[in-house]
Formats: C-alpha cells, sequence, structure tokens
C-alpha cells in the first residue's frame, strides 16, 4: 500500500514521501485496512520497531487535517521527550506540538494552542483533575506502551485516565499501542477497538541460547570464541568484531557496572583508530559532566568502547551514553531493563545475561516472558542490520531446554487489571467525585464499569473496595455524604480538603497523614517535615542495609523530639519502616545541606539519577505541605514548608536560593559564588566581569550579567579554564 493513495492531506504524503517512507509496513496496511483513517478505534499488538509510532502519526495527521486536535500518552517522561523531538519534526507541516512536563497541580492551559500534546499518563490524570479547558477538545487519543495496564504502579492510572477520558468526549478515536502480549483481544474489547495483531518485523529476529560456546539460533549452531572466561563477554567479542553492537541486560545496576568494566578491556583492543578518537573525547565530556565515582567509572569505559545504563546515572550521562550508541562509537551498553521499556535504542545483537530478577518478598525470580520478548525485541537495527539477535545463555544441558521452553519458544503473559484493591482506588475515587464524573454510590459504580478491570471481571468485584474506599475518604473529610449508610443512591459532595488533595495529586492517605502530622506537631524543624513527607505512601523510601541501623538508630536516638510520632522499637516491623524513612529523611537533608553529590551517592548507594528522583518526589510533596498547611492555617508549616520546597529543588541552603535562580548556576556554582563575596543579585550586578568569569568562567559569567542586563564582550573576559568549577548537577 502506497502512501500517497491514502487518504491525508497532500503535504503529509509529500513529508513522508520526501523522508524515504512511501510504501507501508503489512501491519500498518491492515491497520488502515481496519479504519485507522476512518476513526475507528485501534489497537495494535504488533513487535517493537514494526512502525507503531509511524501508525499513531497517520491517524493524528488525518485528524489535524479535519481541524481535531490529538493527545499522545506514553509512560515514561524520557519517552515523552523522545516523541517530542520526533513530532516536532511536523513543524514544517504548520503543526504545533506540545509537551506537558509542568508541576502536578498546573493547569497548563498554555497547551491548547497545540495540535499534538504529548504527556504521561500521571500528568494527564493530573491535568483532568485541575480541569484544563483544552481537555475536551481531545479528539484523537493514542496511548503508547498500552500493556502497562498490567503495571502495579502505572496500569491503575492509565486505565482511569482513559476512562475519562471516554467519558469526556465521547465520540473520540483511540489508538492504543501494545507491545506483543498474550490477550491483546482484552484491550481491543474493552475500547471497542478493531485488533491489529502481527508479528511482522522489518528486520529479522532469531532467538537463540548459549551453551558450553555453542550459540543455538534459528536452525543453525554458531562456534563462539572463548577469549574470556565469562559467555557473555566472548558474545560481545564476537558481535564488535562483525561490526555489531549489543545491548546486555543485567539484574542489578552493580552487575551493569561490573559487567561493562569487565567488556571495557576486551573491546578497547579491537577498536579501530578513528572510534578510539572519538571515544576520547566522548568520555572526556562524560568525566566532566558529573562529580561522582559512577562518572569516573563510566568515563573510563567509555574510553574502551562500552557504557552502562540504568536509572541511577544522571540524565546528562544518559543522555551521552544513549547518542554515542545511536552513532555507533559505543559498541556495548549493559542496562537494567529500562531501556527495554521504551527507548528506541534498537542492536545487533542483545544478550540477556540474567532471566532472574531479585524481588524483596520471593528472592530471585524468573522474569515474565512479556519482558523477556521486550528486551529480545531490541534485537536488530532496522534497514542497518541484515538481522538481529537475541541471546540467553544457559549453564546446563536442563537450563537449555528449561529456557527454550519458557522463552524461546514460549507465548507471552496474558496482562490483567491492577485497580482492584483500596490503595489503587483510593485517589481514583475522590478525584472521579472531585470532577463530577460521578456524585453518587450508584454513579461511581457505573463509572468504573468502563474501566478495563470491569471489562475484564465484573464491576460488582469492586464494590467492597470502592466502599472502603468511599468510607476512608468520609471519615478524612475529603468528601460528604448525605446518609449515614453508604447506600446505592447515597450522594457524595467534595470538600475544600478533599478538592485540594485531588489537585496535588497526592494519595488521599498521604494527604491525611501530612494534615495529621501538621495539626500534631510541637516544632517544624527541617528533618520534622523532611520526616513528615517521606512517612506517606507517595514517596518510595530507601531500604535498610545492615550497615544503616547503627547511624540511623543513632540518629533517632539523638533526635527523638523531633519526630512527630515514631512506632515503639518493639514493633519491628514498623521500626524497620520507619527507620526507612528517616534515611530517607536523612538524604534530604544531606541535599539541601549541600553535601556534595558524590558524598550522597557512597553513603545511601544510590546515584545521581536517584538524588534527582527523590528530590523531585520530595519537592512535589513538601509543595503538597505548604498548601495543606495553608489550608489548616499553621502559617509557621506552611512557612518552612515553602522554604524547604526551594531548597530540595537545588539541593541548597536557604541563602543561595536567589543565586541558583540564575539560568546556568546549580548548587556548586552558587556555593562558590557566595563564598567569594556576591551574597545577593545586586552584588553580582556590581562585580568586576574580569572577577566573576576566574570563579565561573567566561562563558557563565557573561551569561549570568546578561540576566542581569549587563552587556559584556566574551573576548574581554580573559580566563583560564582551569580556573573555573566544572557544574556537575
Ligand atoms: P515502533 O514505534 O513500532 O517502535 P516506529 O514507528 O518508530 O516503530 O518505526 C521504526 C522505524 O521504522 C522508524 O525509523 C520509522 O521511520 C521507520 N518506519 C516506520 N514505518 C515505515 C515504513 N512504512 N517504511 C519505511 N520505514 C518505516
Amino acid at each position: 500500500m502506497n502512501i500517497n493513495n491514502l487518504n491525508l492531506p497532500e503535504k503529509v504524503k509529500k513529508y513522508y514521501t520526501d523522508t524515504g517512507i512511501v510504501d507501508l509496513y503489512p501491519p500498518q496496511r491492515e491497520a488502515v485496512d481496519k479504519g485507522l483513517l476512518d476513526g475507528e478505534n485501534i489497537v495494535a499488538a504488533i513487535p517493537t520497531a514494526s512502525g507503531k509510532t509511524l501508525l499513531a502519526e497517520l491517524c493524528m495527521l488525518k485528524s489535524i487535517g479535519m481541524g481535531g486536535k490529538c493527545l499522545y500518552i506514553v509512560p515514561l517522561k524520557a519517552l515523552a521527550s523522545e516523541k517530542y523531538s520526533r513530532f516536532r519534526e511536523f513543524e514544517s507541516l504548520g503543526i504545533k506540538v506540545g509537551i506537558a512536563t509542568g508541576d502536578l497541580d498546573s493547569r497548563e492551559e498554555w497547551l491548547g494552542k497545540n495540535d499534538i500534546i504529548i504527556a504521561t499518563s500521571e500528568k494527564v490524570d493530573s491535568l483532568l483533575r485541575n480541569e484544563s479547558s483544552w481537555m475536551k477538545e481531545i479528539n484523537t487519543v493514542v496511548a503508547d506502551e498500552v500493556h502497562l495496564l498490567n503495571s502495579v504502579n502505572r496500569g491503575p492510572t492509565l486505565e482511569i485516565t482513559l476512562a475519562k477520558l471516554i467519558h469526556l468526549n465521547p465520540g473520540s478515536q483511540i489508538i492504543a499501542l501494545s507491545a506483543t502480549i498474550g490477550n491483546p483481544e482484552d484491550i481491543a474489547g474493552w475500547l471497542g477497538a478493531r485488533l491489529v495483531v502481527s508479528e511482522w518485523r522489518p528486520t529479522d529476529l532469531y532467538e537463540g541460547i548459549l551453551l558450553d560456546g555453542l550459540l543455538h539460533i534459528g536452525n543453525i549452531k554458531k562456534d563462539i570464541q572463548d577469549e574470556s572466561r565469562d559467555d557473555a563477554v566472548n558474545l560481545v567479542i564476537d558481535t564488535v568484531k562483525d561490526k555489531g553492537q549489543c545491548l546486555v541486560f543485567e539484574s542489578s545496576r552493580r552487575n551493569c557496572m561490573g559487567f561493562a568494566k569487565k567488556a571495557g578491556k576486551w573491546v578497547s583492543k579491537i577498536l579501530d583508530e578513528h572510534d578510539t578518537i572519538q571515544l576520547k573525547s566522548l568520555s572526556q565530556e562524560i568525566g566532566e559532566a558529573g562529580e561522582t565515582e559512577i562518572a569516573d567509572v563510566l568515563s573510563r569505559c567509555v574510553r574502551q568502547g562500552v557504557a552502562f545504563h540504568h536509572a541511577g546515572l544522571n540524565s546528562e550521562h544518559r543522555r551521552m551514553v544513549e547518542e554515542g550508541f545511536r552513532k555507533n562509537l559505543i559498541k556495548m551498553i549493559s542496562s537494567t531493563p529500562t531501556l527495554a521499556a521504551g527507548l528506541n535504542l534498537p542492536a545487533r545483537r542483545v544478550i540477556i545475561r540474567s532471566y532472574k530478577r531479585y524481588d524483596p518478598n520471593f528472592g530471585m525470580k524468573p522474569i515474565p516472558v512479556l519482558e523477556y520478548k521486550q528486551m529480545a525485541g531490541r534485537a536488530g537495527r532496522p534497514h542497518l542490520d541484515p538481522y538481529g539477535e537475541s541471546v540467553l545463555i544457559a549453564r546446563s544441558y536442563d537450563e537449555f531446554m528449561d529456557i527454550m521452553e519458557n522463552y524461546v519458544n514460549a507465548d507471552p503473559e496474558d496482562i490483567w487489571s491492577k485497580l482492584g484493591t483500596e490503595n489503587a482506588l483510593r485517589t481514583h475515587v475522590l478525584s472521579t467525585i472531585v470532577n463530577g464524573f460521578a456524585y453518587t454510590y450508584r454513579g461511581l459504580m457505573d463509572f468504573v464499569k468502563m474501566t478495563f478491570f470491569a471489562y475484564q471481571k465484573e464491576a460488582s468485584d469492586l464494590h467492597d473496595v470502592i466502599e472502603e474506599c468511599v468510607r476512608f475518604l468520609i471519615d478524612n473529610e475529603m468528601i460528604i455524604s448525605d446518609s449515614n449508610d453508604i447506600l446505592p443512591e447515597s450522594a457524595f459532595r467534595s470538600t475544600a480538603t478533599g478538592k485540594l488533595i485531588s489537585m496535588l495529586y497526592i494519595d488521599p492517605l498521604s494527604g491525611s497523614l501530612i494534615m495529621d502530622g501538621i495539626r500534631k506537631a510541637d516544632y517544624f524543624e527541617d528533618i520534622t517535615m523532611m520526616h513528615l513527607i517521606c512517612s506517606t505512601p507517595d514517596m518510595k523510601n530507601l531500604y535498610m542495609r545492615s550497615s544503616d541501623y547503627e547511624n540511623v538508630n543513632m540518629y533517632v536516638l539523638q533526635n527523638k523530639d523531633k519526630f512527630i510520632s515514631m512506632p515503639s522499637p518493639f514493633k519491628m516491623i514498623e521500626y524497620e519502616w520507619f527507620l526507612g524513612e528517616v534515611k530517607t529523611a536523612l538524604l534530604l537533608l544531606d541535599w539541601i545541606n549541600e553535601v556534595p553529590a558524590d558524598d550522597i551517592c557512597k553513603k545511601y548507594g544510590i546515584g545521581e539519577g536517584d538524588i534527582r528522583m527523590f528530590s523531585e518526589t520530595a519537592v512535589w510533596l513538601m509543595h503538597a505541605t505548604s498548601r495543606l498547611s495553608g489550608l489548616l492555617k499553621v502559617s509557621e508549616a506552611s512557612e518552612k514548608s515553602k522554604e524547604l520546597e526551594k531548597r530540595l529543588s537545588y539541593g541548597i541552603n536557604s541563602e543561595l536560593v536567589n543565586i541558583v535562580a540564575l539560568k546556568g548556576i546549580g548548587r556548586v556554582r552558587a556555593r562558590k559564588i557566595y563564598e567569594n563575596g556576591y551574597r545577593s543579585i545586586d552584588d553580582l550586578k556590581k562585580a568586576d566581569p574580569l572577577k566573576l568569569s576566574k570563579i565561573v568562567g567566561s562563558k557563565i559569567s557573561q551569561k549570568i550579567l546578561k540576566q542581569l542586563d549587563i552587556d559584556v564582550d566574551i573576548s574581554e573576559i580573559k580566563e583560564k579554564d582551569s580556573d573555573t568549577v566544572p557544574e556537575p548537577e
């Protein structure tokens, strides 16, 4: 099927043919045949890189041509950015594209001027709660990675969000893109969609197993030379010698780093001169973009042509590693499964070094087939590799047979709604009432009939759990009922507290814990407030390692009075949880007290990416705390949490707040500026450009002065690079 024969605006057809996309791939053709461009809802369950995004693009561009407005929902912020840079290419067609990145309690009305808006499902949920007016104008919804309905953490929000969008704009077209799963017909049935299922891939994929140096793949067996004692390293060497690249999936971050170090020694020996030179400069850039030991290790690995990638890396490092790999400079990345979850980074060969994953409740556990297939599916770069290979490693014949049956030849599992628990539903029951999607108990039950859960099971199965949620919300004065018993006709009304908690996008349980804490607290010290937010279910706390007990316990004993409440040490499980909360609170304290990032990473066994994640969550919860304190009229708590919110955003003491507000100035530079006597914006306005450039470098000092409306010629500022401070965060 030729793109020129499709019912699309002429300029869209020209755009694609100019970029070399002329014929549709078979699954895309099937989607068009099933009504993709005629307003039909479509569920496409097809492998990665088989043109799912393009399928969604065609549908959106058709809709925009008729005056439509499209919402593209993704599960991860990183994916939102990836799609944003892709869709911005349509600006040449006069199409406006926006990405929702603001705070969770903002409306982002300005986004409404766009034709395509990209957002995570949590962000869409929060925009719906804050009643962004343009939501009503959306008539095309794309749900990317919709199989994440199966995820305990993300699934419930995704399904409620889709149900609300359908409720709000009943005629809109829904396109749901899924990995290959066992029961795509369930999603199609739920969304009233036509189903496109296909195993077709633009590049062939062979799945195999390595046993005793012999790779069994497709119908062939291939000898892999045993240059190293590690099978996976031998596979990497084999791929690189064949001019290919590898992705190696590992079970833990520590293993990722360990494997990269090991493989680097071998890969460095087979790099050509061009790559060696380029890698050296990339390695330097990486070393300069962080002040932690991880940055050093990553920089050394990259010099050897390999890298590791996981959520502990800072975003700059992740970006540089991904780019280095796309440019075919980095030959191997060892990664935790984050990369398989959607980033577009294919490689000739995927090696799944471990198919077991640590689960806090069950120990090491085999991963689901669905996860294996997603990792394997990363093999084979379309148009670049002749084929892709994914390899599992067996240590015995029995294991070989076992993984052949349970992974290579297995079908992915069915996915199931995870909506059926009070923890998942509490927040959605509140927002459903606040935003008027339902006013009565019967209305709530009618609304949940629209969910994936109700499609797969029975809405009535949610009866008890919804009743529990409603009781919780009444007991905590977030909603008011017109009757004492909860009857089908009971009518509900949200209170100011309920409305605020829904808009702040926090779990109502977090809201009630924060409000109780503020009411009870005698002092509002830094640790009091930090621990308060860490005691809520919205903060995922650090685990206690055995080496942590002494320090954290000692801190608790010395600062007992500063905690609003604490369990008795004899209640072992509760006390252990409490210590984990305190440990996380101490991490946040170190962050705002300007402890260097590397020291924080070492002390808590985390990476820079984790500091960012903890501080972002803390900023959001501290913001909620300041709003809730305002509602309770406890001004001391409100002031304190406002100040902490700012300090958490940048990881600084209060005196740096104004300096850090300047663009290009992070916590390290701000401290250096302050210590050199520039204590305020007024001091900076009077600064001698030459002196300032000695502290932060000429470019940055020019940037600072420009923001203060002072123009300086860069050539006039003489500075030595060695005098400048690197800014890692
Ligand atoms: P997915 O979203 O399934 O991972 P994409 O839509 O991103 O896949 O497509 C993967 C790559 O294939 C992209 O570079 C895209 O431009 C290209 N592509 C998609 N459809 C076609 C087509 N019909 N012809 C040629 N290239 C295509």
